[in-house]
């Protein structure tokens, strides 16, 4: 098996890890509720998307 021959510095270690950061999740607020939703994705709170109920929210 290949080894590397050097420990890694500091250095080039953080330089690799420098791409690893994480992005905070966007929200945005759902215009029929005004719930924040994730974009993209069906209303938790009401069921709507693009303008129109997909999931009926009443028990
Ligand atoms: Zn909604």
């Amino acid at each position: 098996m290949a080894v590397p021959k050097r420990k890694t510095s500091p250095s080039k270690r953080n330089m690799r890890r420098s791409h690893h950061a994480l992005t905070p999740a966007s929200f945005q607020e759902c215009p029929n509720c005004g719930e924040l939703k994730l974009p993209h994705n069906l209303c938790q709170a009401c069921g709507h998307y693009n303008g129109r109920e997909i999931v009926s929210t009443e028990a």
